[in-house]
């Protein structure tokens, strides 16, 4: 129950479509593309030279179920701190790169898992990639090419007027080829823009275009509920024709909400084996219970439940015993009564006001039954 989910999540037998053929990178010990399972990664929000504060917010994260975490290095303060953070973080540390090749070099030097480049934001950074390429050959470590629409090559925009989907195509493919020139390869790319029409396609189009992994992002798509909607719309369109291979979800909210939203997008594309799932109703006017309560009571009440179960919440008895028996526990309410099942089974007939409870421990005495196999890694 209070397992810390470490490491590479079951991927559940039936995927939602066949995953695209790319090469495989490792990020630290996290594979990432070649059939490896979709990765979470999230991006910390603290001053990276304040490591006592960085490596406690990687650990929420890391106990949230994030599997790789970014950390921004816009000063040479934030370039110190990096080794430390690399040695001491339970997840692989990606270094976050914009404007100084120096601070490139130093997050390789640091044993950062990976080094995020931006090539629009890097002046000169064609000239340098030759340098970028040996010192990341020499130790083994991967590059992400992260083109964004708020900061296109300027020859780039010229050219196609705005972000296009070929513009951040063309950007993300002309900066692997210089890598490609000195014999490098160990790649992955992100198109990220604000629009999840022209980042669905950018990404389809690069998809057909390479076969280097790619890391999913709707960039600044806003505030929870809106940064939500849009990320898991674009990851759901991609994700079903089998693109993309590490997803970040970016939210203007905690990190941690970011990976819950993550987990959740891929375990309802059935890429990830799906643990607590409520079934519940959307109530109406036959309702004989109060269904958005006890909802909420049973959801907060089976928080952090590892082992996958589904749960049906149903109002009335229309659809209820069916729903009901589907789930591996449920409620059918009604007359001031619930109907437990369990495995399709009425278990007890309980009085509204132990419906919760009840739930909770049947649900606690399966999780007992589950074999070990059944436990979310
Ligand atoms: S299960 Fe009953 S209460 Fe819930 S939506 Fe269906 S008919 Fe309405």
């Amino acid at each position: 129950m209070t397992a810390v989910p470490l490491g590479v999540p079951e991927v559940p037998a039936r995927p939602v479509a066949p995953r695209r053929q790319s090469r495989q990178i490792q990020v630290g010990p996290v594979p990432v593309g070649g059939g490896a399972p979709v990765s979470v990664q999230s991006m910390t929000t603290t001053r990276t030279s304040d490591i006592g504060a960085t490596l406690q917010q990687i650990a929420e994260l890391t106990a949230s179920g994030c599997q790789i975490v970014r950390v921004a290095c816009p000063t040479q303060d934030d370039a110190d701190a990096l080794a430390t953070i690399a040695r001491k973080s339970q997840i692989p540390v990606i270094a976050d790169i914009h404007f100084q090749p120096k601070y490139v070099f130093a997050a390789i030097e640091a044993g950062c898992a990976a080094v995020r480049v931006n090539p629009g934001n890097i002046k000169q950074f064609d000239d340098k990639v030759e340098e970028i390429a040996k010192a990341a050959k020499d130790h083994g470590t991967p590059i992400r090419i992260g083109v964004n629409a708020g900061s296109l090559d300027r020859r780039l925009l010229q050219k196609y007027g705005k972000a296009t989907p070929e513009a951040l195509v063309e950007s993300a493919l002309w900066e692997a080829s210089l890598f490609e020139e000195h014999g490098f390869r160990d790649i992955k790319i992100s198109v990220k823009h604000n629009d999840p029409v022209v980042m669905i396609e950018a990404y389809r189009q690069l998809a057909e275009q390479c076969d280097y992994p790619l890391h999913l992002g709707v960039t600044e798509a806003g505030p929870a509920f809106q940064g939500t909607i849009k990320s898991a719309v674009a990851f759901g369109a991609l994700l079903s024709r089998g693109i993309g291979d590490t997803i970040r979800v970016s939210l203007s909210a905690p990190p941690v909400e970011e990976v819950k939203v993550g987990i959740q997008i891929l375990e309802s594309l059935g890429l990830r084996q799906r643990r607590l799932e409520i079934v519940s109703c959307p109530s109406c006017g036959r309702a004989q219970v109060d269904v958005y309560k006890l909802a909420e009571e049973v959801t907060a009440g089976l928080d952090g439940m590892e082992v996958p179960l589904r749960v049906a919440v149903m109002g009335c008895v229309v659809n209820g015993p069916g729903e009901a028996r589907e789930a591996d526990l449920g409620v059918a309410s009604g007359n001031g009564k619930g109907q437990i099942f369990v495995k399709g089974e009425v278990v007890k007939t309980v009085p509204e006001s132990r419906i919760v409870e009840t739930l909770i421990e049947e649900a606690m005495k399966l999780a007992e039954s589950k074999s070990p196999s059944d436990q979310v890694s």
